[in-house]
This record gives structure tokens, C-alpha cells and sequence, in this order.
């Protein structure tokens, strides 16, 4: 009997990867088993510590990856995979494997950095620290994935084939749509990955691509994001305060400063600042976007015009490439970055990494929060415990490389640029299926966020759902 195991993203919003198993013996050496995502464990470390463990089927028995987007948490533990010994195709969309290319590379560095923190600091219990992959590891996986388009069915055996369709996420991120055939009758399975925000801009403005997720749908079984299960998105739109914040911080010979994820959000809130300008709602002033992968990401963003929304659309027909906006500058040198600081006049920076962690952004920080004519503005989740979530929260100070920092400048917080649907649209989309899930499975939220939605939907649609526990097996009936 053919059964799903949840190996991540259940009761926690990481690591997401689910195993397809159509063996009955559960060791993976007859039958087929296929990982839907392979994401990095990421946050607290007893969910960080589960990166180290292998996958229940040994790793050279797992026959595909099917992949439903590029972001650390669906795809980082790959090369991971590879290096345990799987070699069978990574089937996902052309923009993933693109952005893959960058992210992945750059979290095997990250991941040689962190061992090599630990070697030095001796901070490890184990000697020497290694790096979960390397960079090298994680280019060599690359190599593995294949490239399938939407809309088209790809057959990976004669049991199962599947079908990519919009998710409206970031570029290039699908649901997975699986024709799975066992006891002579065909099961109907859904994952959706992560799902994008309602086609809305007044409500969820600043959307770069196109609208998701595809309605209509129809599944045996449902397995399904619940990042904001507990949390509505606020109804009103950002821009009219947005625009107000930079225009008074200009005004007052400030700077802003802006914490941003580099993949979509940095380029979703580029497009925006530039709309503000053309529209003349905020000041022609400099705008520095401070993060290499950001520029990367909007490089693929801008090879994949079938992504597009009307809007990202409409803006580069009529002003051109992002990378050459006059008023917009892409920094991708170290000495670049620095000079920034030599900026005395009002200007707008935008780097990474989103939650003040660790990267560029914290030169930018370290100088400008003391100054009280300044502005930050957080346009992401912050998790409790990172320095963003400080300085969100209105410590008075903030340590940076080691040294305490004053907190002076303002700080403001928007909650609307979510790459995530909320529980609201959520339930809008699933009531456009075609009829019932037999069954659905709510991954990828803290459990209180899945419960709520589990709840919500147990009442409002009357559909059987369930929270899925991590390395819980259910059965493809
Ligand atoms: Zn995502």
C-alpha cells in the first residue's frame, strides 16, 4: 500500500520534504519512493539538529525529487541528499533551477562559514565542526535537476506522473499535481508548496508574479501550506503610510533602511519604491539595493517574463530593466557597499539579510540606527531571537559585531508584502475544488497556526483535515 511520509515541515514551518512510497517493505529497495521538496531545517536548533539525520529510505533509494520552489526551506537539504548518495533527476521549473543556481551554492558557503566559526571558537561538540554540504557539493548537485514546464505531465514511472501548476509564490514556485496509480485505480495528489497571495493590489500590492494559485482544482488527497494559519493579513494598503514614512524621513535629512529577504521580497519592494517615485508620492532620492543574490534574483527574474504580473509587467515595458533605473543602484562589491556609508545625503537601502541575522545590512544598521533623523522599515516576519525582531520590537539597543548600538532612528513594520496567502484567501481558493479532498494534511505552520486553520476548515468547509506530524505515515487509499 502506497503511503506519505511527512519528513519536514510538520510542526514547524521548515525542512519541508515528503516522501512518496509506493513499497510495502518501507526500506525503499523495491517500488518508488519520491521526495516532494527537500528543504533545510532552519530556526531552533532541535529542528536545525534534524539536517544531520538521514532520510528513512536510504538516500541512493529515493528515485526523484519533484521540487515546488527555490526558497532554503523546500530545496536546501538537496545537496544534502546528493551527498548521502541519491543520484535520480530533481524535476522543477526552469526559473527554480535557475534561482537553485544561486541559492544553494550560497548556503554551502554559508554552511563552511558556520563550521569554520565553530572550529575557531572551538565551540563545537563535535571536532572538527563540518559543514552540513559545501559549496563545491552544493554545485555539483545542480547537475541533477531537470527542467519541467507548467501545464505539462511528466511521467516519472509507470505509477506516477505529475503535473506543475502557478503557484504565485516567488518566480518560478508550483503546486504539484500527482497522477499516482496502485491497485489498478489512479489517487489524485496535491502539494501545494507554498501559496502566493490573491491577485488583489489594493490589499497585496506590489505582487511581481502573476497570479496563483490555479483555481479549479481537484485532489484524493490535499497536502497543504499553513504558514499564516493564525494570522490575517492586514486589509488596508501599505502604500499611502509608506510613501508618508520616506517622504517625512527625507524631509528631515534621513535615511531609510530596509531589512529584505533577497530572493522576491527586495525586488517586490524595488518595484514598488519605483512606482511611488513615477507616481511622485515619495522624492527622487538615491536607492541602493545592497545584496548580490538580490541582484541575481532579479537578473532570472527578469529571464522569466512568463512569471510576470501585469504590474512587474506594465513597469518594465515602460521604464526598462530594474538594472538601469536611473535613481536605483545595484551594489555587488564589498568596497561598493562600504561606500554607501560615505552617502551623507537622504537615501533609500535595501539589503539583506531580511531578519538582521547576519550579511550586508548590518554595516548599514550599525551606522545608521543612532541617528534619530533615520528610518527602518521591515517588510518581513521577524522570528523571535533574531536582531530583527529587537530592533522591531523597540529595544533600546542592539549588539552589532560585537559592539552595543543605540537605537535612535524610527522604526516601522508592514505585514502586507507576505509572499504567503492568509487563512482568508486560503479558504477562498479551496472553495473553488472541483469537490472534496478524501483527505488533507495541513504542513508547513507552527501548530498552533495549523490547528487554527484545521479548525477553520473543518467548520467552515466541512472538510476532514489533519495536522501531519513530523515522520508521520499515511496511506494512499
Ligand atoms: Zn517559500
Amino acid at each position: 500500500m502506497a503511503y506519505i511520509q511527512f519528513l519536514g515541515a510538520a510542526g514547524t514551518v521548515t525542512g519541508s520534504k515528503h516522501l512518496i512510497n509506493t513499497c510495502s517493505d518501507g526500506n525503499g529497495a523495491s517500488g518508488l519512493q519520491v521526495l516532494i521538496d527537500c528543504g533545510l531545517f532552519q530556526g531552533p536548533k532541535e529542528w536545525r539538529e534534524r539536517n544531520w539525520q538521514d532520510t528513512p529510505v536510504p538516500a541512493r533509494n529515493i528515485d526523484a525529487v519533484i521540487l515546488t520552489h527555490a526558497h532554503l526551506d523546500h530545496c536546501g537539504w538537496i545537496p544534502r541528499l546528493v551527498k548521502e548518495g541519491f543520484r535520480g533527476p530533481i524535476y522543477a521549473t526552469q526559473a527554480t533551477i535557475d534561482l537553485c543556481g544561486v541559492v544553494l551554492p550560497d548556503s554551502g558557503h554559508l554552511q563552511e562559514e558556520d563550521a569554520n566559526f565553530y572550529n575557531k571558537r572551538n565551540k563545537s561538540k563535535h571536532h572538527p565542526a563540518l559543514p552540513l554540504y559545501t559549496l563545491e557539493e552544493a554545485q555539483d548537485c545542480l547537475h541533477f535537476f531537470q527542467a519541467v514546464e507548467v501545464g505539462k505531465t511528466k511521467q516519472v514511472s509507470p505509477e506516477l506522473s505529475f503535473c506543475f501548476t502557478p503557484a504565485g509564490h516567488i518566480v518560478g514556485s508550483v503546486m504539484a499535481e500527482i497522477a499516482l496509480n496502485t491497485n489498478s485505480h489512479t489517487r489524485h495528489l496535491l502539494f501545494t508548496g507554498d501559496i502566493g497571495r490573491v491577485r488583489d493590489q489594493t490589499v497585496a500590492p506590489g505582487k511581481v508574479v502573476h497570479s496563483g494559485p490555479t483555481e479549479g482544482e481537484t485532489a484524493d488527497v490535499l497536502v497543504m501550506e499553513s504558514t499564516y494559519g493564525n494570522r490575517e493579513h492586514p486589509d488596508v494598503d501599505p502604500r499611502p503610510e509608506l510613501a508618508a514614512l520616506i517622504r517625512k524621513t527625507v524631509e528631515r535629512g534621513g535615511s531609510v533602511i530596509v531589512p529584505a529577504f533577497a530572493v522576491e521580497r527586495t525586488q517586490k519592494f524595488l518595484f514598488m519604491l519605483k512606482e511611488l517615485m513615477e507616481s511622485a508620492q515619495i522624492p527622487r532620492v538615491p536607492v541602493f539595493c545592497d545584496s548580490p543574490m538580490a541582484i541575481k534574483a532579479v537578473e532570472i527574474f527578469l529571464q522569466h517574463s512568463e512569471d510576470y504580473s501585469n504590474e512587474a509587467r506594465r513597469l518594465i515595458e515602460r521604464y526598462g530593466s530594474p538594472l538601469h533605473w536611473p535613481e536605483f543602484t545595484f551594489v555587488s562589491t564589498p568596497a561598493e557597499s562600504k561606500k554607501i556609508n560615505d552617502n551623507q545625503s537622504s537615501c533609500i537601502i535595501v539589503s539583506s539579510s531580511g531578519m538582521a541575522t547576519g550579511g550586508r545590512i548590518l554595516h548599514h544598521l550599525a551606522q545608521r540606527l543612532p541617528d534619530d533623523r533615520n528610518t527602518v522599515i521591515f517588510i518581513g516576519f521577524q522570528a523571535p531571537g533574531t536582531r530583527g525582531f529587537t530592533i522591531k520590537n523597540g529595544a533600546p539597543e542592539v549588539k552589532i559585531f560585537g559592539e552595543i548600538v543605540p537605537l535612535r532612528a524610527q522604526v516601522a513594520a508592514f505585514e502586507q508584502f507576505s509572499d504567503h496567502a492568509d487563512p482568508k484567501e486560503l479558504l477562498e481558493w479551496l472553495r473553488t475544488f472541483q469537490q472534496k479532498p478524501g483527505e488533507t494534511y495541513l504542513v508547513h505552520g507552527d501548530p498552533a497556526a495549523a490547528k487554527q486553520l484545521r479548525d477553520r476548515m473543518q467548520k467552515e468547509l466541512g472538510w476532514k483535515v489533519q495536522v501531519a506530524q513530523w515522520m508521520q505515515k499515511v496511506e494512499v487509499k
